[in-house]
């Protein structure tokens, strides 16, 4: 054993990156990327999974969002239909055994939610990933590509410990901002007008009293909050709040900010939001005192980004394609979450499907344009801001991922790439996902 002092003289040299190889990279580990990640380690590919955040779970555990929605069908409550039972089943059921999701029936959205404990998704999803043999790298950022021709050959990734890069065949862009295809020099869109994030606020010690029923309770708060936002300088008038009585837990969505991909702008923006996430505890606490009079900030997230940049694809899903159920013949997911567009600074656009309506997500909306070896999945898929507005919740987003993981090993099985997979097979692999619509 060496004998170390501790006080041995070094200077730094060049340094040189560590250099991970894999047959799948999946850049962002939110639902989409931890989904796509999971689902192709278990196909024995060798995944590599990066993310900018030091921790797993993107959005879902750092915002947090606080429930999964998407999963099921629109309609009446005996007649909901789970639309993506891959990953989708398995994820609830997890997070049920630590007793961490109460499914609910929304009547706003005419379907099923699963309100969920966002300490124990972070562990779920971390086991998950583990076991499955994914390659796991928190806290690494993604500032370049190397491209050659049509194919991504290479990303380097800053981390606190110094540079990284990973070499695959296939990488899959997770990132929510479309990163990969930004960096590569690959057209994109930016959401114009912008789409609001929110700064959402989880409160502690909420008290649930016996006689009163927490839909109830949960529909008061938004009351309380519209009347009285003038009073505490909210912005936002239409505000959400989710409610987890079996933790003494509530969390607000009350907010609205703006997220430019600046690394300066964004701040500047989100912080007068958190400060408006704060005055919408006290007002809540001063008003509504039976429920939230013991109330305590337990945290303030990270600021919450519904849509900024999304790929240029093969196909756009559109508005009018969700609004008329469209089935696409490449179809790799289908969704029927209200389209909800958080386009002014005070209110939102809200607008539940029929009963029984569907529309599918078409596998060219993953396809960048001008990357042959390149899937986007989750937030920065091709596709308009009312119909992405549908699309990118979390029930989607997983089985987005999961498409993009048969799709990565369809390819690595046929020597192809993504664009030219065939989509046949992708479907029949698909299938529980795809139903009989
Ligand atoms: C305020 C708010 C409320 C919402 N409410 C709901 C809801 O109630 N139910 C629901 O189902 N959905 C809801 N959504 C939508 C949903 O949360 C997200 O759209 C979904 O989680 C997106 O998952 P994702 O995997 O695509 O992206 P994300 O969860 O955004 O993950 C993307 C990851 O990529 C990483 N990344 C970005 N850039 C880089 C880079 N350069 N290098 C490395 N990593 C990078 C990020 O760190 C992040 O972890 C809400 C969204 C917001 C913002």
């Amino acid at each position: 054993m060496t004998d170390r002092t501790g006080t041995d003289i070094e200077r730094r040299s060049t340094p040189a990156a560590v250099a991970l190889e894999a047959d799948l990279c999946v850049v962002g580990a939110g639902m989409s990327g931890v989904a796509c990640a999971v689902t192709a380690a278990r196909l024995g590919r060798r995944v590599a999974l990066l993310d900018a955040a030091p921790w797993v779970g993107g959005q879902a555990v750092g915002v947090p969002i606080g429930t999964i929605a998407g999963l099921f069908s629109c309609g009446p409550r005996e007649d909901q239909r789970l639309l993506s039972p891959l990953f989708g089943e398995e994820l609830v059921r997890r997070l049920e055994v630590r007793t961490a999701a109460w499914p609910m029936y929304s009547r706003r959205a005419r379907t099923l939610i699963v309100v969920y404990d966002e300490v124990d998704l972070e562990r779920v999803f971390e086991t998950t990933l583990i076991d499955a043999g994914v390659r796991i790298v928190p806290g690494a950022v993604v500032e370049a590509v190397e491209r050659a021709g049509d194919r991504v050959t290479v990303v380097s990734c800053a981390t606190r410990f110094g540079p990284l890069t990973v070499q695959a065949p296939l990488f899959v862009d997770a990132s929510g901002d479309a990163v990969l295809s930004w960096l590569a020099g690959a057209p994109y869109r930016v959401s114009d007008p912008p789409v609001y994030g929110t700064q959402m606020a989880v409160l502690e010690h909420v008290e649930f009293p016996a006689d009163e029923d927490a839909t109830a309770i949960a529909r008061r708060a938004e009351e309380l909050l519209q009347t009285y936002a003038d009073h505490y300088g909210l912005t936002r008038r239409e505000s959400r709040v989710f409610l987890l009585p079996q933790r003494g837990l509530a969390i607000l969505n009350a907010t609205h900010l703006p997220t430019p991909l600046h690394p300066v702008a964004f701040w500047e923006a989100a912080w007068p939001a958190r400060a408006e996430a704060e005055r919408a505890t006290q007002l809540l606490r001063d008003q509504y005192l039976s429920v939230f009079g013991r109330a305590r900030l337990r945290r303030l997230g990270s600021p919450g980004i519904r849509q900024t940049r999304t790929i240029v694809g093969r196909t756009r899903l559109t508005a009018g394609d969700v609004f008329a159920g469209r089935r696409f013949p490449d179809a790799i997911a289908r969704a029927a979450w209200p389209v909800e567009l958080h386009d002014s600074a005070t209110d939102y656009r809200w607008q539940p499907l029929p009963d029984g309506h569907l529309y599918t997500i078409p596998y060219g909306a993953l396809l960048p344009a001008e990357l042959s070896n390149v899937l986007a999945i989750g937030r920065c898929i091709d596709a308009d801001p009312v119909a992405l507005s549908s699309a990118r919740v979390m029930g989607p987003c997983a089985a987005m991922g999961v498409a993009a993981a048969h799709a990565a090993d369809l390819a690595l099985l046929s020597g192809r790439d993504f664009a030219t997979v065939d989509v046949a097979s992708l479907q029949q692999r698909l299938a529980p996902n795809l139903g009989e619509d």
